[in-house]
């Protein structure tokens, strides 16, 4: 990783990605290996927190402001460890004393235990994944808790002081329909959480799900639209802003993690899978644990994929992301940092504000409405053409 000034002051990210988890979800393709081996375990904190600590001194102007721990399932891997990770990253970075550090918690393994030692180490933000509020579909899906145990488990959250909390739904799970999904939205709000993601559920190629999809009764395409428009309009009757495609919160409760994604903001991610987006150049860890234990032991060689980021593919990737966001782009900003025309974007968006997909305000930024979130794939793909034809 080559050592970079950070002259415009931006403060960094960390993302640790835990790739431990109880059990395997049916859906689920994220990196994580099933079961507790301890040498596995002790073997990945030893990695971890080598690799934070040469990675350290390499990015000196850079102050750290939110800290996240996803994975995986950080608090199966457990609080001790977890500490100890975040020992590393303070005595490797400048951590803020304000900064934004999250980790995310199954409700099957939030204990007494784990909550005091870990709010008394610094973190102040958790990510709950709870999915829904039928048992029966939680089960089909493979998820190692019940609804009781995530509102338990919520409960417990806010005994040790967490006073913001972010938890994970899907919509369009097998046998869920509209009104089962909006009893799950319901019963979530009487949580009240800080913060909601909702994410319809994608059948990933290789995962168990894929292999026996047509036997599930999946929600079609309108289905899940009718679930995400549902979803939009009872979260803003109860208070909650859209700020992104799928996410929701409650004033002052935005991610400051994950804006960091969709603005382009730099950010360092430890552990196996993990992704960086640094000094201009975006790299992937191995998926692989042993390989990443034993790359950190022998010197660090560990990375799969290092990409170059072109300025016209920045500009591509501006467009992708900003238009996941309620803030959507600001053509003046678009213009100066890409040197790139706004204009024929501006035309075809035009068009999109006729159809009711995307606005413009008062600012001149441009952003997609609900309906246009539900689209959002084909209006970037047609913008990023008309960005390269122009
Ligand atoms: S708990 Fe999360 S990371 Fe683990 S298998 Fe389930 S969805 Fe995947």
């Amino acid at each position: 990783m080559p050592l970079f000034a950070n002259k415009n002051k931006t403060p960094l990210g960390i993302y640790i990605h835990v790739p431990f988890c109880r059990s395997k979800c049916q859906y689920c393709d994220f990196y994580s290996l099933t079961g507790r081996d301890d040498r596995l375990l002790d073997g990945y904190l030893d990695a971890v927190c080598t690799h934070i600590k040469e990675a350290g001194p390499l990015a000196p102007d850079y102050v750290v402001d939110t800290v996240y721990f996803g994975g995986g399932t950080p608090t199966f891997f457990g609080a001790d460890g977890m500490a100890a990770i975040l020992t590393a990253i303070r005595k490797a970075f400048r951590v803020l004393p304000n900064a934004e550090i999250t980790f995310e918690a199954n409700p099957d393994s939030v204990s007494d235990r784990l909550l005091r030692r870990l709010r008394s180490e610094g973190f102040n933000r958790v990510s709950l994944g709870i999915q829904c509020d039928n048992d029966e579909i939680l089960k089909k899906l493979g998820r190692p808790h019940t609804y009781a145990q995530a509102a338990t488990a919520v409960q417990r959250i806010r005994k040790f002081g967490f006073k913001n909390l972010s938890v994970d739904l899907m919509y369009g799970l097998p046998g869920q329909d509209l009104p089962a999904w909006e009893r799950t939205l319901k019963n979530v709000l009487r949580l009240q959480p800080e913060h909601i993601s909702c994410y319809g559920l994608k059948v990933e190629e290789g995962t168990p799900l894929y292999e026996y999809q047509e036997y599930c009764n999946l929600a079609d395409d309108d289905m899940q639209a009718d679930m995400y428009l549902s979803a939009v309009n009872i979260l803003r009757q109860h208070g909650y802003r859209q700020y992104e495609i799928s996410n929701f919160c409650r004033k002052g409760h935005v991610s400051r993690h994950n804006l960091k994604y969709w603005n382009g903001d730099p950010y360092l991610g430890f552990g196996p899978n993990a992704s960086s987006d640094f000094g201009g150049s975006r790299f992937t860890i191995v998926r692989d644990l042993k390989a990443y234990i034993d790359g950190i032991k022998k010197g660090g060689q560990v990375l799969q994929e290092v990409q170059e980021i072109a300025s016209r593919e920045r500009a591509g990737e501006h467009i992708m992301m900003r238009l996941r966001t309620a803030a959507g782009i600001d053509p003046k900003v678009y213009e100066h940092r890409y040197l790139l025309p706004f204009g024929p974007l501006e035309e075809y968006l035009t068009e999109c504000k006729e159809r009711g997909l995307a606005t413009k305000t008062y600012d001149g930024r441009w952003h997609l409405t609900p309906n246009g979130f539900l689209v959002s794939n084909t209006i970037i793909s047609d913008l990023l053409l008309i960005q390269e034809e122009n």
